[in-house]
């Protein structure tokens, strides 16, 4: 039984790291990392090397150049730590975003403050998701110290901009190399899916801006004009009875969850038409025009089933329907991003390894899960070209962006007895 050995002793030294991890995610916590703007970034990945490095983590700090939102009041850092094994082999890397969205209202504990009460630690991040880089920490430290002849490497990153979209996190590192195939093998994301699910990866999306045009004219006299605004009334009828009910009628076999988001959805971000809002303060009357553009966005979220052109088509054929039903309809359509749906084989080396350490740890099967929205995945698999990525981590997903956002201590030590028992698998065991 060397393996249930080997489990054994990981979990021992686990456990015996219990404070280490409390005050390692209160630690985290207390680095205000909003974004927007992109706070604290070099704080908080200077923090992780001051961890790591002595930890025999080779550590880099890599800014991001020129992507959106980077500039010398809020630079976009991010960290990679490798810590080589005793033989060459493959590299399991960790990668959580050090982002968290603004606080909103209605807090009732501090949301910096890190708080622990009983088996909760309370903050912005807590559960999305600097608990799951604590947790990864702690399993990457206690494997190393306890398994030190493993081959191949164990990398943890912190990065920039999930939240926004990770352009000046994952997808620079990635576009940078630091995801290619020949350097990594295996990804754990450990955003807070669910301490039993292994979130295979994420639906598409397409969002884009439509544009009615019209003719601006007197209000009292809209017949010399043109309304676009009722042009767009036009298209969101059109929608209304002909796309709505098409699309909730595709169907995926993707585990989506929440299970109301296994079929195609679109929603509508914004819209706006004629004049633009008063600034506020402004205690003037509108002036009386016909509005001579409407503007929407759109969200569309797409199955793997379904392919982005024919996501694409189906918006231009209503609009080519209204257009052939209504004099002087024009209108524009501009690309906002698109996102390709990507779901990770169940069979992949990580997949089956963190399913068995699932297994070992909670006593149950692991649940197979879809992220309804993208995360960092879609960089990993799309500029990286590394299919072998999940998404693991300790956390209620409800939680994540809602006020007295928390984790739990036993969660985190869960989730970082199963991750570091991959490690031993994958690491170790296979590699021997
Ligand atoms: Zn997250």
């Amino acid at each position: 039984m060397a393996h249930q050995d080997n489990i054994d002793r990981l979990n021992t030294e686990l456990d015996r790291r219990k404070d280490d991890l409390i005050a390692l995610t209160q630690d985290l916590i207390r680095i205000p990392t909003l974004n927007p703007p992109g706070e604290n970034y070099r704080l908080i990945c200077e923090y992780l090397r001051d961890r790591l490095a002595p930890r025999y983590f080779q550590c880099e700090l890599i800014r991001a150049h020129d992507t959106p939102g980077d500039c010398e009041k809020y630079p976009r850092w991010n960290i990679v730590a490798r810590r080589e094994g005793a033989r060459s082999g493959e590299c399991v890397h960790f990668n959580s975003h050090t982002d968290i969205v603004e606080l909103g209202q209605d807090w009732t504990r501090d949301p910096f403050g890190g708080e622990l009460d009983g088996d909760k630690i309370y903050g912005r991040g807590a559960c999305d998701m600097k608990g799951g880089l604590a947790a990864s920490i702690i399993a990457a430290e206690a494997f190393v110290d306890t398994f030190p002849d493993f081959s191949g490497a164990v990398e943890i990153s912190g990065t920039a901009d999930e939240e926004t979209g990770g352009f000046g996190g994952v997808a620079y590192l990635a576009e940078k190399g630091y995801f290619a195939p020949a350097r990594v093998q295996h990804v754990i994301i450990p955003e807070p899916l669910g301490l039993d699910s292994i979130c295979l990866g994420h639906r598409g999306a397409w969002w884009a801006e439509i544009e009615t045009k019209g003719r601006i004219a007197h209000g009292s006299m809209p017949f010399l004009g043109d309304c676009a605004v009722r042009h767009m009334g036009a298209v969101l009828n059109e929608m209304e009875t002909e796309l709505y009910p098409a699309l909730a009628q595709k169907r995926t076999d993707m585990p989506v969850i929440p299970k109301g988001a296994r079929q195609s959805t679109m929603n509508i971000n914004s819209f706006h038409g004629g004049q633009n809002e008063p600034e506020a303060g402004f205690t003037g009357l509108p002036s009386p025009c016909v509005p001579d553009s409407a503007r929407m966005v759109i969200d569309r979220r797409f199955l793997i089933e379904e392919n982005i052109d024919d996501v694409q088509k189906e918006i231009t054929d209503v609009l080519e329907k209204v257009k052939s039903e209504r004099e002087g309809f024009a209108y524009k359509i501009r690309e906002i991003q698109r996102i390709i749906p990507t779901m990770t084989a169940k069979d992949a080396p990580v997949v089956t390894s963190v399913a068995s350490a699932i297994q070992n740890v909670l006593g149950k099967p692991a649940e197979y899960v879809v992220s309804p929205g993208s995360y960092d995945q879609k960089h990993i698999d799309r500029i990286g070209q590394l299919k072998n990525c999940i998404a693991y981590g300790p956390g209620i997903l409800e939680l994540a962006h809602q006020p007295d956002e928390y984790v739990e201590v036993s969660a985190m030590l869960d989730s970082a007895k199963i991750m570091g028992q991959s490690l031993i698998d994958l690491l170790v065991e296979k590699a021997a």
